[in-house]
């Protein structure tokens, strides 16, 4: 019997699972379920993944019943003892800054914070409730995107407003912590005592931040009480005029939900270009409104980028991490050209080839790309509190 960990990041359109095993942390299998409702396939890879040729989950169920099918599958693959289960939950407020043993008491209280990132946090807590029901017993353990930020100092969480708002918990949060965490953790061997400089890690997938690190810990970052601040993203706005918002509801008449939907999912790369959300589209695409969306996304970065550079007092690395960041030579090259004014260069044939380090050796910033793994942060937080170690 192989002792192993299984971790889920459940998304709104896909789920995400792995399993580790337990003492060495080896992943042995990585794998996704996709188009949820629409024609859900599995695609996995590792040493288990051939245990799963030919399975595939429900094509036209939902959530739930496609996490029910995941969790069913795992636990009859022959030889496996799994020992817990770990998940990625986006928010975890004020109170949970490190990953916790989940109980009733805590669903209780995470779903209290529904409403700060509703686009993730019921994903997130179905597949907790979906373990509980179909794997009874296995212990489960919550990470939390947002608590790598709770380091940060009080400035750079405060919005503006009243003081009674921070004092009920509206607050700049912050995401994409657990992928923060891991290129944290891998820095110090990638650059050495930089790393503990002043780095900024940019985080560039579907969702986007930018996260400024002092001694690989959080002091500000892009993404704010939601994930909808920051950075211009795959469908949503990132940052804009609050003023916007009062305009388009009193002028046009929009419901909130109809605002929702047009920062949330309309917005970003897809809305600028009216073409894709997809980096790899607008990059292949001829059309000028493709390429000006491909601008504005490296324009917003570095300018992002320069305002954490104010916050940091300088800038000694530049960290790309995630889908854009890991794979796309042409984005970083321009980000990076917009930071040129900084004296950071970047040295085109290593960019070209995603080589581990990017920068030019006349660049007075150390430029990385780091592939991110927010599953083996999970991993280890199951370890850890199931004390497997
Ligand atoms: P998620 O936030 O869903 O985890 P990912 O980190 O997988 O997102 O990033 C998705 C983004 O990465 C998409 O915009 C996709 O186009 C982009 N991407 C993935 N691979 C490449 C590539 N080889 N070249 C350019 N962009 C890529």
């Amino acid at each position: 019997m192989t002792s192993a960990l299984l971790v889920i990041n459940a998304g709104s359109s896909s789920i995400k699972c792995a399993i580790h095993q337990a003492g060495t942390l080896e992943p042995l299998l990585r794998g996704t379920i996709d188009a949820i409702g629409k024609n859900a396939r599995f695609r996995a890879a590792g040493s288990l993944s051939d245990k799963f040729a030919g399975a595939s989950p429900p094509a036209n169920g939902n959530h739930e019943e496609v996490t029910a099918w995941l969790i069913e599958a795992i636990r009859q693959l022959p030889g496996l003892q799994v020992a817990g289960a770990g998940h990625r939950v986006v928010h975890g407020g004020l109170r949970f800054d490190r990953p916790v043993l989940v109980t009733d008491e805590i669903v209780a209280a995470l779903g209290l914070l529904t409403p700060l990132a509703p686009g993730h946090q019921p994903h997130n807590l179905a597949a907790i409730a979906a373990v509980a029901e179909h794997w009874p017993g296995l212990p489960q353990v919550a990470c939390f995107d947002t608590a790598f930020h709770r380091t940060q100092p009080r400035l750079a969480q405060l919005f503006a407003l009243p003081r009674s708002y921070a004092d009920e918990g509206i607050l700049r949060y912050g995401f994409h912590g657990l992928s923060y965490e891991y290129v944290a953790g891998v820095l110090p061997e990638i650059a050495g005592p930089k790393a503990d400089g002043r780095v900024i890690v940019a985080h560039l997938g579907h969702g986007a931040s930018l996260c400024a690190m002092r001694g690989r810990r959080s002091i500000a970052t892009t993404m704010a009480l939601t994930a909808l601040d920051g950075l211009m993203m795959g469908t949503r706005c990132g940052n804009i005029d609050p003023g916007l918002i009062l305009h388009l509801i009193r002028e046009r008449g929009m419901s909130v939900q109809a605002v929702e939907d047009l920062l949330d999912y309309r917005s970003g790369l897809l809305g600028v270009s009216g073409i894709s959300d997809d980096l790899r589209a607008l990059e292949a695409s001829e059309d000028p409104a493709a390429r000006e969306a491909l601008d504005l996304f490296a324009y917003r970065c570095s300018r992002e980028a320069g305002s954490l550079m104010a916050a940091l007092g300088g800038l000694d690395g530049l960290v790309f991490t995630a889908g854009i960041g890991e794979n796309s030579a042409s984005m970083r090259s321009a980000i990076c050209e917009g930071l040129a004014w900084t004296g950071l260069r970047i040295d085109n044939e290593q960019n070209n080839g995603n080589a581990a380090r990017i920068s030019a050796s006349n660049s007075t910033v150390d430029v990385f790309v780091v592939p991110t793994n927010e599953e083996l942060v999970i991993a280890r937080a199951v370890v850890e509190l199931l004390d497997l170690g």
